[in-house]
C-alpha cells in the first residue's frame, strides 16, 4: 500500500537532453495511473525513473512516504512489467514466477504458496511446466505479471504491456489487468501510447507532450474539457474535430480569433441546424463502416480564407471535419451541425 509523489521531477540526460520538464504528480494508494502520449515525450524515462532504473536529475520521489531518488531498485518495493515480458526462456513458468523471491531468500513453502495463488488468479495454473516458448503471446504476458503479483509490491509499474499482442488480445488482457488491479488494490502506474487504453485503465490520467504534464485528471474530464489543443486531438479516436472560429459559421470568439473543438458524436446530420445550432456544409469524402457506428468524413465548405488550424500527427487535415453517426448508415452528402 502506497502513494506515489513527484515533485519537481526532472531529467537531463548525460548529452544535456532534457527529457522531463519538471514533472509533479500524485498517485492515491491503490490508484491506477496512466501515463500516456505521443512517441519521445518522456513517459518510459519517467516510468523508469520512479523504479530507479533512470537517476533522477532533480526533484523528489517519494514512494510509501519514503523518499526513494538515492534509493536502489530492488528496495523500491515495486515490480514492473516490460513490454518484451522478460522471461527466462530456459525455466519453467513456475521458475519464472519464483526466481525473484528466490533471491530474496523466501522460504520455498512461501514461495510455492504465492506462486500457487498468482497462478491461480492469472489461470495459469495448467502452464506451470511449460517453458515460456510453448506458450501464446497473451500468456506469457501473463505469467510477466505473476512474476510481479508474487513479489506483493508497494506498486506495479507496467511499460506499454500489451503492445506486442494483437489487437484482440490486446483488449482482452486490458480488461484483465483493470479486474486484477481493483483486486489486488495495488497502486499502480501505467505507460501507454494507446489513448483508448489510457482511458480505460485510467483512475487518474496523464497526458504528456514534450517532457511535461500537458492535462492530468479525471479521463472523462479530460475527454469533456481537453486544456489544450493537443490534448483535444491526441484523445478520442476519431479525433476531435478543430476548426478556426472564423470558419465556423455562427459562432465568434470576443477578440474574433481563437479555435473551436467539437467532438465528431456532438455533431449531427440533417438539412438544417437546430435553432440557435451552427451549421456546416460538408462535402462528404468517405464512409467508414465500423459496425456498430459510421464515420463520415467531409470537407466544408469554408467562407473567408484557408484555415489556419494546421494539422499535427493525430489531427485531421484542414477543413476535414469527422462526424459519427450511430448505426449503418450515412448519406451521400450532409451538413453537420452543433445542436
Ligand atoms: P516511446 O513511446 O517511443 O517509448 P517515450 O515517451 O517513452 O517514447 P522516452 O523513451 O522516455 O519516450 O524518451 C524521451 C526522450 O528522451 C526521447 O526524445 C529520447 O530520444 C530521449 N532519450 C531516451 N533515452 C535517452 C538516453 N539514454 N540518452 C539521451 N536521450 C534519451
Amino acid at each position: 500500500m502506497a502513494n506515489v509523489t513527484l515533485t519537481d521531477a526532472r531529467k537531463t540526460y548525460a548529452g544535456g537532453f532534457e527529457a522531463i520538464k519538471g514533472i509533479s504528480l500524485d498517485v492515491g494508494d491503490g490508484q491506477f495511473c496512466v501515463l500516456v502520449g505521443p512517441s519521445g515525450c518522456g513517459k518510459s524515462t519517467l516510468l523508469r525513473m520512479i523504479a530507479g532504473l533512470e537517476t533522477t536529475t532533480s526533484g523528489k520521489i517519494d514512494i510509501g512516504g519514503r523518499i526513494v531518488n538515492e534509493i536502489e531498485p530492488a528496495e523500491r518495493d515495486i515490480a514492473m512489467v516490460f513490454q518484451n515480458y522478460a522471461l527466462y526462456p530456459h525455466m519453467s513458468v513456475y521458475n519464472n514466477m519464483a526466481y525473484g523471491l528466490r533471491n530474496r531468500r523466501m522460504p520455498e513453502s512461501e514461495i510455492d504458496t504465492r506462486v500457487n495463488e498468482a497462478a491461480k488468479i492469472l489461470e495459469l495454473g495448467a502452464l506451470l511446466q511449460r517453458k515460456p516458448r510453448q506458450l501464446s503471446g497473451g500468456q506469457r504476458q501473463r505469467v510477466a505479471m505473476g512474476r510481479a503479483i508474487v513479489r506483493q509490491p508497494k506498486v506495479f509499474l507496467f511499460d506499454e504491456p500489451l503492445s506486442n499482442l494483437d489487437a484482440k488480445l490486446r483488449i482482452a488482457m486490458r480488461v484483465e489487468i483493470r479486474k486484477l488491479q481493483r483486486r489486488l488494490k495495488t497502486t499502480s502506474i501505467y505507460v501507454t501510447h494507446d489513448q483508448l487504453e489510457a482511458m480505460t485503465l485510467a483512475d487518474i490520467l496523464v497526458v504528456m507532450n514534450g517532457g511535461q504534464v500537458e492535462q492530468l485528471g479525471n479521463p472523462l474530464d479530460i475527454y469533456q474539457k481537453p486544456a489544450t489543443t493537443f490534448v483535444a486531438s491526441f484523445i478520442g479516436a476519431p479525433p476531435m474535430n478543430l476548426m478556426p472560429l472564423r470558419d465556423a459559421g455562427g459562432f465568434q470568439a470576443a477578440n474574433g480569433d481563437g479555435i473551436l473543438g467539437v467532438r465528431p458524436e456532438d455533431l449531427i446530420i440533417s438539412a438544417d441546424a437546430p435553432a440557435g445550432g451552427l451549421k456546416l456544409d460538408l462535402r462528404v469524402e468517405a464512409i467508414e463502416h465500423v459496425g456498430a457506428e459510421t464515420y463520415v468524413y467531409g470537407i466544408r465548405s469554408l467562407t473567408g480564407d484557408a484555415p489556419t488550424v494546421s494539422a499535427k500527427p493525430g489531427e485531421l487535415p484542414p477543413g476535414e471535419v469527422i462526424v459519427r453517426v450511430p448505426g449503418t448508415s450515412a448519406p451521400a452528402s450532409a451538413s453537420a451541425s452543433v445542436p
